[in-house]
């Protein structure tokens, strides 16, 4: 439908009680009708199930899929019968969230998850649905908290090592843009599980209904307590502060318990547990070393390095949506880019926030690391994205010094050990924790690159492109807090990640017109784009050597963002559910 200002009383016209449509249900009704082939008495209610838009034409146009009920039956089948083949048309499918098994009454030990980001909120949430009454435990702080600690590096220049963008209530992507879509297989429908619980948590009701549905900070964040509320009212317990430091096998490699740190008073207590599932995330860097020393299989796994850039959004809009651009009801536009450099890196976009900011997302001390958000408004000057090279664990430092730097002299030397042993027998063989040395070394450069103060190096992206270092800024004004440091970003990430940047920048200003704009401003370093490890799991989801370990979410490569970590979280707790029932 082409999109025309409404009066507010039109807009309001919905009979359900989801989102403001930029139509009335009554024009989505003839539409409906016209595309059956039916009467209007025929057709007794009609739900927007999804709305985005077709910026490509000169006229603006609304694009919608509806949910129609029909008054007989019969005629539904008659139908589909008659629009066989046409895409378009099709049956509802069923959708409806059914648990899988009810907790025994008798259960001897509560089953525990570690970690509170999306996976561990949805795995704890599902078990608690089930009956199970989860312990939770979450080495960072309450969500409240937390923002003030996370405020603390962005403002004052002071890290809280356990209480910062990567960690605490809500995890990672508490302070992100909130992006709710994945391309993740799903034919049981858990992404909508997952969308529907966010909006009964107080999500706005219209991340149901658009096609790329995003909620913003500062919603995510009441979102995340009424989530916790909700697990503590069905019995569940969350242990906030409270840092796994080990874990307790059996000589058959069944887990037993764990070792947990109590942050505030520095005491450790054994927790017994049998059942464990572990959502850490991807920065949970010391917590990978403690599982790999106690002998549990992890793998290096490829991910991406890279800057955040930043442009004006209003440059992105006009190129995007042309005359449509400022139209109210697109908001700021979103983009996504793919290119293949010729060295045989693939440079790409990653988690675009439209109308946002750049923020300050390390989570250990002397390290720089960008990352972006924005709120639910998505009103800020600029727009930011990372842009980022896709690495694999041979580019992986495993040399001693690396392990070194990276893990202290002990540790380092044990891994150096390791690693030496695995390609001995295969040259190709990574150490599973190298990745991690090439992550803190990136990290550590871009510190001193910032001036050694938790500023960002940054660049201006034609000096970039051509070698030279930037000395002032043009009209981009970058929104990193607290503040960015002009100079050279070559040095900043291997020399392939450079070239392959190099020759990236001009061919997305090609696609769209003044992304290599020459002041749009560079920041790095972009490394915590998904995790440098896998912890291979089995059909039924326990660690493939380790029982009663169900690895999941980010952190274990089973996720890449908010929804498809808190889909991964709703598997695990009915793989543990299933588990601890038909034994
Ligand atoms: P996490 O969210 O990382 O949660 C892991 C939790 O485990 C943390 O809270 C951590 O404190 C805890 N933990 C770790 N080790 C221990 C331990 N030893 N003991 C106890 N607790 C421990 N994704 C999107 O889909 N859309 C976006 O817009 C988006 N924007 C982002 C913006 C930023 C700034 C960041 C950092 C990420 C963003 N992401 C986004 C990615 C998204 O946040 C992650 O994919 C997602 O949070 C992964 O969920 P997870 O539960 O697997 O891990």
């Amino acid at each position: 439908l082409p999109v025309v200002p409404l009066r507010e009383t039109q807009a309001a016209e919905t009979d359900d009680d989801r989102a403001p449509l930029p139509h009335p249900l009554a024009a989505l009704r003839v539409l409906a009708r016209q595309a059956l082939g039916i009467a209007d008495a025929d057709l007794i209610d009609l739900k927007v199930f999804k709305r985005s838009f077709d910026a490509r034409q000169a006229e603006l146009r609304a694009v919608y899929i509806v949910d129609v009920s029909l008054r007989d039956p019969t005629l539904a089948q008659t139908l589909l019968q008659q629009h066989a083949g046409n895409p378009h048309i099709v049956p509802t499918p069923d959708m409806a969230y059914q648990l899988v098994a009810t907790a025994p009454a008798d259960l001897p030990l509560r089953p525990v998850v570690v970690g509170f980001g999306p996976c561990g909120m949805f795995a704890a949430l599902t078990l608690a649905q089930m009956g199970f009454k989860p312990i939770v435990l979450e080495r960072g702080r309450k969500v409240r908290e937390r923002t003030k600690d996370t405020w603390g590096l962005w403002r004052k220049q002071v890290l809280n090592p356990e209480s910062n963008v990567q960690f605490g209530e809500g995890g990672a992507g508490t302070f992100s843009d909130g992006k709710l879509w994945s391309q993740i297989k799903d034919p049981r429908h858990l992404g909508r599980r997952v969308m529907s619980e966010f909006v009964n948590f107080g999500a706005p009701p219209e991340i149901l209904v658009e096609a790329h549905p995003h909620i913003g900070t500062f919603k995510l964040v009441k979102v995340v307590e009424n989530l916790r509320e909700r697990i503590i009212a069905l019995g569940g317990e969350i242990r906030f502060e409270q840092r796994v430091m080990d874990v307790d096998l059996t000589t058959a490699r069944q887990v037993r318990g764990l070792t947990v740190l109590e942050q505030a008073t520095g005491l450790t207590y054994e927790l017994r547990a049998d059942q464990v599932i572990l959502a850490l995330g991807h920065s949970a860097r010391d917590t990978f070393a403690m599982l790999h020393q106690r002998g549990v299989t992890l793998l290096a796994k490829p991910f991406s390095v890279g800057f955040r850039v930043e442009h004006p959004q209003s440059v992105i809009d006009r190129a995007l949506w042309g005359r449509h651009a400022g139209n109210s009801v697109l908001g700021a536009a979103a983009y996504k880019l793919v290119h293949h450099a010729s060295n045989g890196r693939a440079v790409y976009s990653f988690c675009m926030c439209p109308g946002g900011m750049v923020v300050a997302a390390t989570s250990e001390p002397g390290r720089v690391v960008t990352n972006g958000m924005s709120q639910y408004s998505r009103n800020e000057r600029n727009a930011n994205a990372g842009l980022v090279v896709g690495i694999e664990p041979v580019d992986y430092p495993q040399d001693a010094a690396t392990f070194i730097e990276a893990f202290g002299p002990l540790a380092g030397m044990q891994y150096a050990q390791e690693a030496l042993y695995l390609r001995a027998a295969d040259a190709l063989a990574v150490h599973p924790l190298a990745g991690i040395n090439l992550q803190r070394q990136l990290e550590a450069n871009a510190f001193v690159l910032g001036g050694s103060n938790y500023e960002a190096p940054a660049q201006l992206v034609e000096e970039f492109v051509h070698g030279i270092p930037s000395a002032s800024l043009g009209s981009v004004v970058p929104s990193y807090q607290p503040g960015v440091k002009l100079g050279d970003l070559h040095s900043a990430l291997p020399d392939y990640a450079i070239t392959a940047l190099r020759e990236a920048l001009p061919a997305f200003g090609k696609k769209i017109k003044g992304f290599d704009m020459p002041d749009a401003v560079l920041t790095g370093v972009e490394t915590r784009t998904s995790s440098p490890l896998r912890m291979p799991r089995g059909d039924d989801f326990q660690s493939t050597n380790t029982a009663g370990l169900y690895p999941g979410g980010e952190g274990a490569g089973y996720a890449g963002g908010i929804l498809s970590a808190a889909v991964d979280g709703i598997k695990l707790a009915e793989a543990l559910a299933r588990q601890v029932v038909d034994f």
